[in-house]
């Protein structure tokens, strides 16, 4: 595979090493076997959203991260795909904020998280950051999930009174919400439930979020009157009118 993608004028070069960036992670032991999926979702609704962050996006990028930068308690929620693709970003807007990034997996084996928090203690130091990697042992659990999937850290996500969810299942998100926290989604799907029902969404690419936020961030951006609906609603008009005009 690397061979065939390594030049980058391929026209799907990007689109081709971020599969690559998944493919490796999986072949480490940090992802669930449908992890592939859940990515190829994502790229199709990019592919509709001609790989680029559409000005709604950007907006609501801004709106995040000056949620981020006014919130109280932030945490960074990861799952293996969010770490897989911008590891190194999230370790950044940790850092900004001075917040800690917990890991919180759908399918959660002591074998995967132990492969995600390896992956992500190597790059903090690395980076040399000095950033608290939560998750490997959770001593409390979100309301109303059932099973593994609802196991957090108290003073992580439990805790939080913002949390920032890239690629967050649905349920997950409702809990959260249900527990009064704002919940700052990443989704390039604009009819998830988890787009639907968090506080802000940003309907983008989840690396091309990470590295807007890393600019964002610094400059305290000021927190507005955000109408999620009519964000989603910009998102999807921007698909159609892209789309009908490949006919035209
Ligand atoms: P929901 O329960 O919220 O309706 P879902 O069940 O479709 O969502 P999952 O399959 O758990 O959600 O997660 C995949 C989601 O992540 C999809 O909505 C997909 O569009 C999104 N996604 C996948 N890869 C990326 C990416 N690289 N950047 C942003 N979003 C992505």
């Amino acid at each position: 595979m690397t061979e065939e993608i390594a030049d980058p004028s391929h026209p799907r070069y990007q689109s081709l090493m971020m599969r690559k960036k998944v493919s490796d992670a999986g072949a480490k032991g940090m992802l669930a076997e449908s992890a592939m999926i859940a990515h190829g979702r994502g790229e199709a609704f990019d592919y509709l959203l001609s790989e680029q962050t559409i000005d709604s996006a950007f907006a609501a990028t801004k709106e995040v991260a000056a949620r981020l930068v006014k919130a109280k308690k932030p945490v960074l929620s990861l799952n293996g795909n969010a770490i897989a693709l911008a590891a190194r970003e999230f370790l950044l807007i940790a850092s900004q904020l001075g917040c800690p990034i917990e890991i919180n997996i759908f399918y959660r084996t002591p074998q995967r998280m132990g492969a995600l928090l390896a992956h992500l203690k190597l790059l903090n130091t690395n980076l040399d950051l000095d950033v608290e990697i939560l998750g490997g042992v959770p001593d409390a659990r979100i309301p109303g999930l059932e099973g593994p999937r609802a196991a957090c850290q108290q003073k992580g996500i439990f805790e939080a009174d913002t949390i920032l969810v890239p690629l967050e299942d649905g349920d997950r998100c409702e809990a959260l919400i249900a527990m009064g926290k704002e919940v700052l989604v990443i989704d390039l799907n604009p009819l998830s439930r988890s787009a639907r029902t968090g506080t802000v969404a940003v309907v983008d690419e989840v690396t091309r979020v990470a590295k807007n936020l890393v600019q964002l961030i610094p400059q305290k951006p000021e927190i507005t009157d955000w109408n999620n609906d009519q964000a989603l609603q910009d998102a999807l008009n921007h698909i159609v009118k892209t789309m009908s005009k490949k006919f035209e």
